[in-house]
């Protein structure tokens, strides 16, 4: 354990101290300048470029959606947005100030995001969703459970919102976990909200009922879906193939082109608009 303890110690750290400063509060404006990024840069050039040149600009307040096929970069490119990864080359900008400037640490303090299989640290619920501000106050942990559509089945738990989670929430199910950790990031009201894949436990119905009120957040929301039926609200959904941006519209604009995202949501439709085969014998 000491020897683990002395990897983290002798790690470099990953800002150089007194060469930033603190993040202001943000609004969610964020624009990529001709970025790429390739994953372990420092073990030489010859680390391949999982995103290409690729320039972009975000609204604050918008909600942008990430599509495309699986391995296109859409995560990566979600965590370029959020300051999470540095680029290769290229600048990311929030509120017009350089990433590279702000602190890390005051940056991510206004960020929220939310993966497939999220890790709850303990020890109760209330805990849980206040993990950022420990002296959050209860009425606002039960706002963001109700944001996120958990509140309900907190509150039938005997103990509520003090029951116990278990290691990492295991005695949850995996919607739970995944409502729990979007409540979390909710609770801070972060200026940018990523939510990759955060909803993919949920059914249909309970996925829209949350993206419905999501609407009326006033960040920024970056989201990464496979189900394309809950970006169709989105201001904008941008599909990316092989690092680069292929298409960038509405729904219904993206649907009009007829290109490649028409042909994800034909793919998607196509299923469920086919009779099923009647197995003999059923
Ligand atoms: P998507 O989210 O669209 O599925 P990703 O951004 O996760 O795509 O991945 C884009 C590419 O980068 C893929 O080829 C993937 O294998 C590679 N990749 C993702 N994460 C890492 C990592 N931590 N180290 C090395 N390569 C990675």
């Amino acid at each position: 354990y000491v020897a683990r303890i002395d990897d983290v110690l002798r790690t470099e750290k990953e800002q150089p101290p007194g060469q930033s400063r603190p993040a202001p509060p943000l609004a969610g404006r964020v624009a990529l300048e001709n970025v790429s990024f390739a994953y372990g840069a420092a073990a030489g050039p010859a680390a391949p470029m999982v995103i290409r040149e690729v320039s972009l600009e975000i609204e604050a307040g918008s909600f942008v959606a990430l599509v495309g096929p699986s391995g296109a970069g859409k995560t990566t490119l979600a965590h370029l947005l959020m300051g999470l990864y540095k680029p290769t080359s290229g600048r990311v900008l929030v509120d017009g100030h350089d990433l590279a400037t702000l602190d890390l640490r005051s940056l991510r303090r206004q960020l929220g995001v939310v993966t497939q299989n999220p890790y709850l640290f303990g020890p109760s619920i209330r805990q849980s969703i206040a993990l950022a501000e420990p002296s959050m106050p209860l009425e606002r942990v039960i706002e963001a459970a109700k944001l996120a559509r958990i509140h309900d089945e907190i509150e039938a738990l005997p103990l509520g919102y003090d029951t116990l989670l278990g290691d990492g929430g295991s005695l949850l199910s995996g919607g739970q976990r995944q409502r729990i950790a979007l409540a979390r990031a909710l609770a801070t009201r972060p200026a940018l909200l990523l939510l990759d894949e955060a909803t993919s436990n949920l059914d249909a119905a309970r996925e829209k009922e949350i993206h419905l009120e999501l609407d009326r957040y006033s960040g920024t929301r970056i989201v990464i879906a496979h189900r394309l039926s809950t970006v169709r609200s989105a201001d904008r959904i941008i599909v990316v193939d092989q690092g680069r941006i292929r298409e960038s519209g509405t729904y219904q604009e993206l649907l009009d082109r007829r290109g490649v995202f028409a042909n994800l949501v034909e793919a998607q439709l196509a299923p469920a608009a086919k009779p099923e085969p009647v197995a003999a014998g059923g």
